[in-house]
């Protein structure tokens, strides 16, 4: 039995109304059953997207050529789509062609795993021809229908299915897992955002040692060589580690690439299509993981004048996880007196800008920049040295020599 929010509820109940089949279906299912909250509500139904429409107020075309509507009802947004059934995949990844269809089974059918192929309605309980509800019931994640069909029609169900491991703590079956493996170089005709999608869902996820299917599985040669070498490498010790790491992507993308050079992993995210913050994040924590932990006042100001404090943070964590608790709990010392103080940490803190050194006679033009810099070290190492007075002397000896 499920409970289904009211609103899902006046959803199929629209539907029905209608003289319409409505069911909900896939991962909210699955998760109900598990006792998981589910993300979202998808619905299943026998009318067509216009049909639909009608029935709904304020609706939109999400992926209408693959019958989905996305009806907005109490400022959120559900996804009803079409019994559908999907035409012969050519390329590996997209139907040729959707046809809808007025059987639940036949939707049921072109769903990936048996535990995303359950329907259900509150009237009528589940609707589970494949033998879901006992296979979530033993954990085990089995593909509808012949695997290896499966795999070659879309290859990026591989990837879910190693990404629903990790997520679910959930063992592969046998036949699914050997499919799996016959055909883990279909992965390159994936695009690179979903695999990077995929990816990201398994670091974060609370069952990080199901990345051992990734490898064993040969998928990894065949969307990464580098990142197979280094993982490969790494082997058991990343796990415990991303166990360690807050749910986050670029501290755990960190964690995963943490024998990458910086310059590899520019590469990489480049190559996975990273969006600019994350990439830059990951080169960021990178480049201060190869240097030392700062330990005196001096490097620990320099180093959140830097980054700032949610990347100092971030760092520590990371230098906690990969290197030393104690230097970092040192460092940790250090920045809350330095905070408490009220340290100069940047040029934005110091008593001194360009505008003044210009009045004061420095030349307009890089001086002032560098002027500014070397009274900024200064400080950083005497924090009793930032005021106007003795910044503007400082300034004007600098320039005479
Ligand atoms: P998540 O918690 O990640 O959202 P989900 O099972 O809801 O998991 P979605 O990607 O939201 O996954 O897809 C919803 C449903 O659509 C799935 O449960 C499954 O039935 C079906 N589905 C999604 N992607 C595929 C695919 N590549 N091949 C076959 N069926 C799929
Ligand atoms: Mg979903």
């Amino acid at each position: 039995q499920i409970t289904l929010p009211e609103d899902v509820n006046a959803l199929l109940q629209t539907l029905n109304d209608g003289g319409y089949e409505a069911y909900i279906v896939g991962g909210c299912v699955r998760d109900s059953i598990l006792g998981r909250i589910p993300q979202d509500w998808d619905i299943t139904t026998s009318a067509l997207p216009e049909q639909t429409k009608a029935l709904f107020s304020h609706t939109f075309d999400t992926g209408i050529q693959h019958g989905t509507i996305t009806v907005v009802l109490n400022k959120t947004n559900y996804e009803i789509t079409t019994y559908r059934i999907d035409g012969d995949y050519a390329d590996g990844r997209h139907p040729d062609e959707v046809s809808f269809t007025s059987n639940l089974e036949e939707d049921l059918l072109r769903r990936d795993f048996t535990m995303n192929a359950i329907a259900y309605h509150p009237a009528e309980g589940f609707r589970d021809p494949f033998g879901g509800q006992e296979d979530i019931s033993r954990s085990l994640i089995r593909g509808v229908g012949e695997p290896a069909k499966r795999f070659q029609e879309d290859a990026l169900r591989m990837l879910r299915c190693v990404r629903f491991a990790a997520q679910l703590g959930f063992q592969v079956d046998d036949a699914t897992y050997t499919a799996l493996q016959e055909n883990a170089a279909l992965i390159e005709k994936i695009s690179v955002e979903r695999i990077h999608e995929e990816l990201d869902k398994l670091w974060k996820s609370p069952f990080p040692e199901k990345l051992s299917l990734l490898l064993s599985s040969g998928l990894l040669p065949h969307i990464d060589g580098l990142l197979d070498k280094r993982l490969t490498a790494l082997g058991e010790t990343l796990v415990p580690q991303l166990k360690a790491a807050p749910v986050s992507a670029p501290l755990r993308w960190t964690l995963v690439l943490q024998s990458f050079m910086e310059a590899e992993a520019k590469t990489f995210c480049k190559k996975l299509k990273f969006d600019n913050a994350t990439a830059k994040q990951i080169q960021t924590y990178l480049r201060h993981l190869s240097q030392p932990i700062p330990q005196t006042p001096y490097e620990v100001r320099k180093l959140a004048g830097i980054l700032g404090m949610e990347l100092t943070e971030n760092l520590f964590i990371l230098q906690e996880i990969l290197q030393d608790k104690a230097a970092v709990a040192t460092a940790r010392e250090i920045l809350a007196k330095v905070l408490a103080d009220g340290d100069c940490l940047n040029l934005k803190m110091l008593e001194m800008d360009g505008k003044a050194l210009m009045d004061a006679g420095i030349p307009a033009g890089k001086a002032v920049g560098e002027t500014l810099g070397l009274l900024l070290e200064d400080v950083l190492h005497e924090p009793e040295h930032n005021k106007r007075e003795y910044l503007l002397e400082k300034a004007l000896k600098l320039q005479q020599k």
